[in-house]
């Protein structure tokens, strides 16, 4: 995968280098190249990022959803910078960088190249709704179906650069290798975030056993299905569900496996905090699921050594005690599970236990958030200190909020528990 975006970023530069000997004089010669150059880095990108996207099983098994999910967003940012920056330069060029003739050409470029002018509107608003501020305002579902508006966007403006591109319309072997690059970012998106997630759920026949209230807003549902053990699913992954019922089967929502799969069982446990979650108290018996996944690298697999510390605040637990259950017995384990308020708790006594099999220790640590800089809030680097001594020894799991996780992982960092012992699953993408 490195290796072929290494390839096609060294080709794309060859043929911008290439392209310098065709720009025309002066200042808008340059201009007009670079804008051309930046149209082919803006494809190049823009298949990187689906290819980000599409849940390549080898890229998400080495670095998980969470990493390629923050890859993605910072990619997004270039990309964003060189699609602006494509017409703009275009349009500079063209006019012979006089302002009448920039808005000239910019008008006369949207005219003729209208369906990239469509596609360049839809990936600007995409991307401007996904602006911390913007993001947080809108409902994610509403965010989500302009997120996806970015794949016609991007065969919207596709197509303009085969017919129009300078670069590109000379040679058959260059525009096969433009084309070819499209179909295989389009193939993998399709292959693996709806074909393989389709075959999967009609092989497995995944449907809802029962839904078990763990709490006033907690519930627990456990799902059946024909040789899930071939899912090869282990404790502390998650997969995206899809309950086909009739309120909400367009909604997918990301849960962790709350005990580790056995035989033809799995089971997620779910905090109701909006109306996606709060279906999954109405679930009938007998609902038929799509699920995408497993997805995650929260797993022992990633365990370097024979102690670990696993620490799991409010509903982010489920992982964690999934994860329990699937670690060799001779591990020696200590767990912290962090909630504001006692009551908050679930999974408690399945959790007690599992420890107790393996004569491990857990503690639970109740009490309010506390200030980021407070040395004595829970969790801080003295307190965690306090409760394992050894932390800086073992491999250490959290999981909980994105604040909780980014707070707790630099309180171990402080503790000198090395970054590649410190393994983090964030329930937010
Ligand atoms: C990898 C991962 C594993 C998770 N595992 C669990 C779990 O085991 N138990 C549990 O209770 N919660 C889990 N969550 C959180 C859970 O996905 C959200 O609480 C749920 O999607 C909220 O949906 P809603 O419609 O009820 O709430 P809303 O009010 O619509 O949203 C509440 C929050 O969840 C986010 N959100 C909403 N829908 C999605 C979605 N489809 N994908 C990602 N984020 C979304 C919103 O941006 C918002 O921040 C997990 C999240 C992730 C990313």
């Amino acid at each position: 995968m490195v290796v072929l975006a290494g390839l096609n970023l060294g080709a794309v530069t060859a043929l911008a280098v290439h392209g310098v000997t065709s720009a025309g004089p002066g200042t808008a010669g340059l201009l007009t190249w670079a804008g051309r150059t930046a149209g082919l880095f803006a494809e190049t990108l823009v298949v990187a990022q689906v290819l980000l996207a599409a849940r390549l099983p080898t890229l998400e098994r080495s670095v998980g959803q969470d990493t390629l999910m923050r890859w993605h967003r910072s990619l997004g940012q270039l990309t964003l910078a060189v699609v602006l920056v494509h017409p703009l330069l275009l349009a500079a060029g063209y006019g012979g960088a006089r302002v009448g003739g920039f808005f000239v050409q910019s008008w006369t470029l949207s005219t003729t190249y209208l369906s990239a002018a469509g596609g360049f509107l839809l990936i600007v608003t995409a991307a401007g709704l996904s602006v911390r501020t913007a993001r947080r305002r809108l409902r994610y579902e509403t965010w989500y179906a302009v997120h996806l508006t970015t794949y016609a966007a991007i065969f919207l403006a596709f197509g303009h650069q085969l017919s129009a591109g300078h670069d590109l319309s000379g040679s058959p072997i260059i525009a096969a290798w433009w084309k070819g690059q499209l179909v295989v970012a389009a193939g993998c998106l399709i292959l693996f975030r709806v074909g393989l997630p389709l075959f999967r759920s009609l092989r497995h026949q995944l449907r809802v056993i029962s839904v078990v209230a763990e709490s006033p807003d907690v519930v627990s549902v456990h799902i059946g299905g024909r040789r899930l053990d071939a899912l090869a699913c282990d404790g502390g992954q998650f997969f995206v569900w899809r309950f086909l019922h009739p309120r909400g089967w367009w909604e997918a929502h990301p849960y962790s496996l709350s005990a580790a799969p056995s035989g033809d069982r799995l089971r997620i446990t779910v905090r109701m905090v909006g109306d996606g979650t709060r279906q999954l108290a109405q679930l009938r018996p007998g609902t038929r699921i799509i699920a995408e996944g497993p997805y995650g690298v929260f797993t022992d697999a990633r365990r370097t050594t024979r102690k670990v510390l696993l620490i799991g605040a409010g509903i982010g637990i489920t992982p964690i005690r999934a994860l329990l259950a699937d670690l060799p017995l001779d591990v020696d384990v200590t767990l912290l599970h962090r909630v504001s308020d006692p009551a908050e708790a679930v999974l408690v006594e399945e959790i007690r236990a599992l420890i107790e099999e393996r004569g491990a220790t857990a503690r639970l640590i109740a009490g309010p958030r506390g200030d980021v800089h407070d040395p004595d809030r829970p969790l801080s680097p003295g307190h965690l200190r306090s409760l394992v001594p050894d932390v800086a020894r073992r491999d250490v799991y959290l999981c909980g909020p994105p604040g909780f996780c980014w707070s707790t992982a630099d309180a171990l960092a402080r503790l000198e528990v090395p970054a590649d012992r410190i393994h983090h699953e964030s329930f937010a993408m």
